[in-house]
C-alpha cells in the first residue's frame, strides 16, 4: 500500500482512505461503547433498585420469621406460667417439680427459673438437673419490667452460672386478682443461638456471602458470626458502622419495614424485629449482586474494539473499491510530468468522474494558454528582433529576455545577455546603484525612467546610451521592467559642441561676449563676500593696419596670440574673453592693484607681438583699461556689470588716447586715474 513514491513509510496514514478508515473505526468503537454503556449504566439501575427492593423484602422476611418464634416462646412460657401452681413460687421443691415440667421449653432455652415477686429465684432448671439458687433479680431491669404485667426480652447480659451472654425471656405469673405474684423465666446463650440459630449470620446465601448481625434496642450486639463480638456496640462493626452511624442518627428505630441502601462497596439492610426488640443489621458485597455488570462492562469495552477492529477493515475493504477512480485518477495525475497527454483518464461516475473531467478541462486549458503563450513568445521575439533599438526586461536585477540590437549594442552576440545580472553592462559602480532609487521616484510618480548613462561593451570600451524602463505590470512592479536603450554618444557630443559655441569664440576658442556678461553678472551677484575682483578691457592697437597690410589671416593668427598671452595669465576662477573685433577682457581675482600689475605685464608681452610682412615687422600692443570691483548692494546688479564693463572700457579708450601700449585705472567716481609704466 506505500507507495513508491512517498518519502514517509507512514505515508499511507495520510491518505484518504486511511483516514475514513480510521475516523470510521473510531465511530464505530464510540458508537458501540457508548451504547453499551448506556445500556449497562440503566441495567445497572435497575438492577440495583431491584436488589434493594429484594434485600429489603429477604430482612423483612428474615425479621419477621425471628419476631414470630419470639412471639411462639413467650406464647409458651405465657402458657406454662398460667399452668404454675401457687406452691411453685413459695417452695423450692415445688418449684423444681414444676420446672421438670416444662422440658419442651428448654428445646429454645438453656434454663428456666420461677422467682416470687419480691425478686428470689426458688429453683432454676437447665435440663440435666433443677437446683435451688441463692439469687435475687429485683436488681434487674427486666424483672422490674416483668413485674409491670408484660413479657420482657432482656437486654444481652452475662450469665448469672458462668460469664457466657445470654438474653432473659421472662413472663409475669398473675394471682387470681390478676397481680404479679411470680416471674417465670428462662435464659438463653447467644452463643449457643437456640432460637437463632438457622438465621444464617455468616451463611452462604446461594452463592452470595452475607454478614447478618442482630442488635437491641440500643445497638448492642445479641447474635453475631464471631462470639468475640456478641454484647458489643454494633457501631464497632466495620461494615456495619455506617448504617449504625444512620440509625443511630434516626433515633434507632426498631420497624418491621426495612431500610435498604448502598454504601462503600455494600448494600446494607436494617429492619427491626417486633415482638422482643430487636434489630437485624445485613451486609453484602454489591459484587455479590452485581458483579455481572463490572464483567459486562469489560465485556463491552472488548467488543467494541473487536467491532470498530472489523468494522474499520471492513471499510477499508469497501473504500479500496469504492475509491478504485480516485487512486488511478491519482495516479494519473502523478505522472502528469511524465505524460502531459490528455489520454488514460479513468472514466468514473460521481465527484470523483468530475474532479477527473474537471483536471482533464484545466490541462486542456493550460496547453492551449501554453501554445498561445509560445506563440506570443514568437510574436514578441520577432518585434524586439526588428526594434532598431535595444529592448530587455530586466526582474529581480537580472536580464529576463533580451533583444538581438540590445545585444549588439554592448558588443555581445544575440542572446548571450539572458540571465545574466544587469550590473554587468553599467561603465560605473555609482551608476549601476544610483540607478534603483532614481527608477522606485519616476515609477511612484506614474512616469517612466530616463537617463543617459555610460555603458561597457564587451571590448571594454564606453558609450552613452539614453535608458528608459516602465514597469511590465504597474500594478505589481515586482513583476519586472522593461527597458529601451540607444547609442546616443554621437548627438551627445553634437549637443556638448553646439553649447560649447554658443558660450565661446571659435577663432580663439576663448569666451564668447555673452557668457563673459554671465560671469560678471554672476560675479555681481555674488557680492563682496566671494573677495576681490577686477576686470581689465583690452583693445589691441594699430591692428587694422595688420589686416590692411599682411591680410585677415595674419589678423586672425595674431588674434590667437592675443588670446594665447591672455590664457597664460588666468588662475582658478578667472575668465578671458573675446567681446568682439580686437577686444578682449579680463575677470581676475584680485584688487584693482593686483589687476594693474597683470595690466602691465600684459602690455609687455603683447608689445612683443606682431607679424612679418614683407621684410618688415608689423608689431602691435594693446591698450588696457582697469576696473577694480565697486561693491554697491543696493544697485541692480545688470545695470552695474554693463557699468562696470563700461569703467574699464573708459579708462582703456583713456589709455589709447594717451598714447596706447599702456593700461589705465579706472578711478571709483568713474574718472580713470594714469598709470605710470
Ligand atoms: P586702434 O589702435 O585705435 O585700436 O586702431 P585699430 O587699428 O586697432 O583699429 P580698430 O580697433 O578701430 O579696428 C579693429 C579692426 O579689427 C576692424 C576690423 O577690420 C578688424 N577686425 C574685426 N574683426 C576681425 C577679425 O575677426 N579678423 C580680422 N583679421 N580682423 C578683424
Ligand atoms: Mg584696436
Amino acid at each position: 500500500m506505500v507507495s513508491a513514491l512517498s518519502p514517509y513509510p507512514l505515508a499511507w496514514l495520510r491518505t484518504l482512505k486511511a483516514r475514513l478508515m480510521l475516523a470510521s473505526a473510531l465511530v464505530i468503537a464510540a458508537s458501540v461503547l457508548v451504547s453499551a454503556s448506556v445500556l449497562l449504566e440503566r441495567v445497572e439501575q435497575r438492577s440495583e433498585q431491584a436488589v434493594l427492593d429484594r434485600e429489603a423484602s429477604h430482612v423483612e422476611q428474615m425479621a419477621g420469621m425471628l419476631g414470630q418464634r419470639v412471639v411462639m416462646l413467650q406464647k409458651m412460657m405465657r402458657g406454662a406460667a398460667e399452668q404454675m401452681p401457687d406452691a411453685a413460687y413459695q417452695d423450692p421443691a415445688a418449684a423444681v417439680t414444676y420446672l421438670r415440667s416444662r422440658l419442651a421449653l428448654l428445646q429454645a432455652l438453656n434454663s428456666v427459673y420461677v422467682a416470687d415477686a419480691s425478686g428470689r429465684v426458688l429453683a432454676v432448671y437447665d435440663g440435666r438437673e433443677a437446683r435451688p439458687v441463692d439469687r435475687n433479680l429485683a436488681g434487674s431491669e427486666f424483672f422490674q419490667r416483668t413485674l409491670a404485667g408484660v413479657p420482657v426480652v432482656s437486654a444481652p447480659m452475662r450469665g448469672p452460672a458462668d460469664s457466657e451472654a445470654v438474653v432473659m425471656f421472662t413472663v409475669p405469673v398473675l394471682g387470681a386478682g390478676q397481680q404479679v405474684v411470680a416471674v417465670f423465666g428462662g435464659s438463653m446463650r447467644l452463643d449457643q443461638r437456640n432460637l437463632l440459630d438457622d438465621l444464617t449470620f455468616d451463611a452462604h446465601d446461594g452463592q452470595q456471602r452475607a454478614t447478618t448481625v442482630l442488635t437491641d434496642a440500643r445497638g448492642a450486639i445479641v447474635a453475631h458470626p464471631l462470639r468475640e463480638r456478641l454484647m458489643a456496640d454494633v457501631a464497632g462493626e466495620p461494615l456495619m458502622a455506617g448504617a449504625a452511624a444512620r440509625w443511630v442518627e434516626q433515633g434507632r428505630p426498631v420497624e418491621p419495614t426495612a431500610i435498604v441502601w448502598r454504601a462503600d462497596g455494600h448494600f446494607i439492610a436494617l429492619v427491626g424485629v417486633p415482638g422482643a426488640d430487636w434489630v437485624l443489621f445485613r451486609a453484602m458485597h454489591d459484587s455479590e449482586l452485581l458483579g455481572g455488570i463490572d464483567q459486562a462492562h469489560r465485556e463491552a469495552m472488548f467488543w467494541a474494539l473487536g467491532v470498530a477492529l472489523a468494522g474499520g477493515l471492513l471499510i477499508l475493504a469497501l473504500l479500496t473499491v469504492l475509491l478504485g477512480p480516485l487512486t488511478r485518477l491519482r495516479e494519473r495525475v502523478r505522472r502528469l510530468d511524465v505524460d502531459n497527454s490528455l489520454e488514460a483518464w479513468p472514466e468514473a461516475d460521481g465527484e470523483i468522474g468530475e474532479l477527473g473531467r474537471v483536471l482533464r478541462r484545466a490541462l486542456l486549458d493550460r496547453a492551449e494558454g501554453e501554445q498561445q503563450q509560445r506563440a506570443l513568445m514568437r510574436k514578441m521575439s520577432s518585434v524586439m528582433a526588428a526594434a532598431p533599438i535595444g529592448i530587455a526586461i530586466t526582474r529581480l536585477r537580472h536580464f529576463e529576455l533580451v533583444s538581438a540590437e540590445w545585444c549588439a549594442l554592448l558588443g555581445w552576440p544575440a542572446g548571450t545577455l539572458t540571465g545574466w545580472p544587469a550590473r554587468d553592462i553599467f561603465a560605473a559602480q555609482q551608476d549601476y546603484d544610483g540607478l534603483g532609487p532614481k527608477v522606485a521616484i519616476a515609477f511612484a510618480r506614474s512616469e517612466p525612467f530616463v537617463d543617459e548613462l555610460e555603458f561597457r561593451r564587451r571590448d571594454g570600451s564606453h558609450f552613452w546610451g539614453r535608458l528608459s524602463g516602465r514597469p511590465v505590470d504597474p500594478v505589481e512592479i515586482e513583476a519586472g521592467t522593461i527597458w529601451l536603450l540607444e547609442d546616443v554618444t554621437h548627438q551627445r557630443t553634437e549637443r556638448e559642441r553646439l553649447s560649447w559655441s554658443a558660450r565661446h569664440d571659435p577663432l580663439t576658442r576663448l569666451l564668447n561676449r555673452a557668457a563673459f556678461e554671465d560671469r560678471l553678472h554672476a560675479r555681481l551677484a555674488a557680492g563682496a563676500d566671494a573677495g576681490a575682483a577686477v576686470l581689465l578691457a583690452l583693445d589691441i592697437d594699430h591692428f587694422k593696419q595688420i589686416n590692411d597690410s599682411a591680410g585677415h589671416a595674419a589678423g586672425d593668427r595674431v588674434l590667437r596670440d592675443v588670446a594665447a598671452v591672455l590664457t597664460e595669465q588666468l588662475r582658478g576662477g578667472d575668465a578671458a574673453a573675446r567681446l568682439g573685433g580686437d577686444e578682449f577682457a579680463l575677470l581676475l581675482g584680485s584688487g584693482a592693484e593686483g589687476g594693474m600689475v597683470v595690466a602691465h605685464r600684459l602690455c609687455e608681452a603683447l608689445a612683443r607681438l606682431g607679424v612679418e610682412h614683407e621684410g618688415r615687422w608689423l608689431a602691435v600692443g594693446a591698450s588696457i583699461g582697469v576696473a577694480g570691483l565697486r561693491a554697491d548692494p543696493d544697485a541692480d546688479p545688470d545695470a552695474d556689470f554693463a557699468a562696470w564693463l563700461a569703467r574699464a572700457d573708459r579708462a582703456c579708450y583713456e589709455a589709447k588716447r594717451a598714447g596706447r601700449g599702456q593700461a589705465r585705472l579706472a578711478t571709483p567716481a568713474a574718472g580713470v586715474v594714469a598709470a605710470a609704466d
